[in-house]
C-alpha cells in the first residue's frame, strides 16, 4: 500500500480501534503474526504501516481475524498477511493499469489464416519488469482476487476483439482462460454474458478455456456450467488436454468445441514416438467427436508440418507468434488484411511468417 494512500487516511481524525486513546504501538508485529487493518473500502494494510504515518484514520478501522470474520483488532499469521499484502499489490497494479493483456495468435493449420488469439495476462511491474502469470495467478486464485481480475480480463478481451472487428480487421476468435475458482463461482455465466453485452461481441467469437483438471473437479456441476456457457453461444475449449485426467468419458457429457493439445506433447512430436502417438490419438479422437484441435507451443517447422499433415485445425506457438501487446496484434491483423486484399481475399499469414 502506498504512503500517499496511508497519508490520505491519516489526515482525518479518529482513533484506530474506535476508543478514545491510541492503541499501544507494537510495530504491527507479534510472535504469531502481524496486525492488519481493513478500512471501510475493504483496503487492507499492515498496522505497522499505519503507525509509520500518524495513527489516526477517518473511520474506526476493522481488523481481519483468523477465522475470516471482521473484528476490531486481531492478530493473523504472517502467511496470511503476506498473501493479503500480495493481493493488495495486485489490486493496486490493476488500478494503475500495470496488469495488461497480451494476445498470442492462432493460425489455421490448413489455410494459413490468422483465426484466433489467446488473451494472456502480464504484469508490467515498474521495478520487477514483466511478470509471468504463472507467478501471480496462483496467488490471485488463492486470495479470491481472481474473481474481479477474471472479470476485467473477460471485459477487456471481448472489448478489444470487438474493436478489431469494428476496424474491419480479419475477424478472430478470442480465447480467454478461466481459472478453477472462477469456474466454481455462480457468477461465471452472468459475468461472461455481461462482458458480451457490454462489448457487443457476438458470442461465437469468444472461446472459454478451462483446464481438464478444472472440468473434472465435479463432473456433474461442470457439465451443467458448460451447457449454460455453450447455450449462450460461446465456444468451450479444454486447455492443457492430456495432462489432467486419465478418463476420456467426460468428453461425451460436456458441451465442448475444442481440445488444446498440451505443449508437453507438442514438444516431442518429432523426436519422441510416444508423444507423436499421443498427439495422433488425440487428433483421431477429436475428429470422431467432431471437436477442433489446437496444437499449443509449436516452436519448429517440423512440429508445424506434423500437425498440418494430420489435419490439426489451429496452431499456436512461438514459431508463428509470441504473445504480444494489443497494438502489435492489431498491426498483425492489419498486415494479414493487406496481404489478403492483395491476394483477393485469401489471407495467408502463415507464409508471411515463414510458411509451413
Ligand atoms: P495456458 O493457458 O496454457 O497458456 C499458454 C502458455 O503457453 C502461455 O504462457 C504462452 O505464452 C505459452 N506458450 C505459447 N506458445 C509457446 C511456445 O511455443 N513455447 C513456449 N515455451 N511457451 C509457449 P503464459 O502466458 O506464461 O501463461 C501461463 C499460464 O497462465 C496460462 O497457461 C494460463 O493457465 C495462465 N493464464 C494466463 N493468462 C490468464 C488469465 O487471463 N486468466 C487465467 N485464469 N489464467 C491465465
Ligand atoms: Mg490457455
Ligand atoms: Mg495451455
Amino acid at each position: 500500500m502506498s504512503n500517499s494512500n496511508m497519508n490520505n487516511r491519516s489526515a482525518q481524525a479518529g482513533p484506530l480501534d474506535g476508543s478514545s486513546s491510541p492503541p499501544k504501538r507494537t510495530n504491527g508485529r507479534s510472535s504469531s503474526g502481524r496486525m492488519l487493518i481493513i478500512d471501510g473500502e475493504g483496503n487492507i494494510e499492515p498496522l505497522d504501516q499505519i503507525y509509520a504515518g500518524t495513527w489516526k484514520i477517518s473511520q474506526p478501522g476493522r481488523i481481519l481475524s483468523l477465522n475470516q470474520r471482521f473484528s476490531r483488532l486481531l492478530e493473523v499469521p504472517q502467511s496470511i498477511t503476506d498473501r493479503l499484502a500480495d493481493e493488495n499489490e495486485m489490486r493496486r497494479a490493476l488500478e494503475e493499469k500495470e496488469l495488461v493483456l497480451f494476445y498470442q495468435p492462432q493460425f489455421s493449420a490448413q489455410s494459413g489464416e490468422i483465426v484466433g488469439a489467446e488473451a494472456l495476462l502480464r504484469w508490467q511491474h515498474p521495478t520487477r519488469g514483466l511478470i509471468s502469470p504463472d507467478s501471480f495467478i496462483p496467488i490471485a486464485e488463492e486470495t479470491g482476487f481472481i474473481v474481479p481480475l477474471g472479470e476485467w480480463v473477460m471485459q477487456t478481451a471481448c472489448a478489444q476483439t470487438k474493436t478489431w472487428q469494428n476496424a474491419k480487421l480479419p475477424p478472430i476468435t478470442v480465447a480467454v482462460n478461466v481459472s478453477p475458482r472462477q469456474f466454481r463461482e455462480r457468477y461465471l455465466a452472468p459475468m461472461i454474458e455481461q462482458a458480451l453485452v457490454d462489448s457487443r461481441l457476438s458470442p461465437e467469437w469468444l472461446e472459454i478455456e478451462i483446464t481438464e483438471g478444472t472440468a473434472m473437479e465435479d463432473v456433474a456441476v461442470s457439465a451443467a456450467v458448460l451447457a449454460d456457457l455453450s447455450k449462450m453461444g460461446a465456444r468451450i475449449s479444454i486447455d492443457d488436454f492430456g495432462t489432467g485426467y486419465s478418463s476420456l468419458g467426460y468428453l461425451k457429457v460436456f458441451s465442448l468445441h475444442t481440445l488444446k493439445i498440451d505443449r508437453s506433447f507438442v514438444d516431442g512430436v518429432t523426436t519422441e514416438p510416444n508423444d507423436a502417438a499421443i498427439a495422433e490419438a488425440i487428433l483421431a479422437m477429436a475428429k470422431a467427436l467432431n471437436l477442433e484441435v489446437v496444437a499449443e507451443g509449436v516452436e519448429t517447422d517440423e512440429q508445424l508440418r506434423f500437425f498440418r499433415d494430420r489435419g490439426c485445425h489451429r496452431i499456436q506457438g512461438f514459431r508463428l507468434g509470441k504473445p504480444m501487446p494489443a497494438d502489435d496484434f492489431g498491426r498483425l491483423l492489419q498486415d494479414a488484411k493487406s496481404l489478403g486484399d492483395s491476394r483477393n481475399g485469401k489471407v495467408t499469414t502463415l507464409s508471411v511468417n515463414g510458411g509451413i
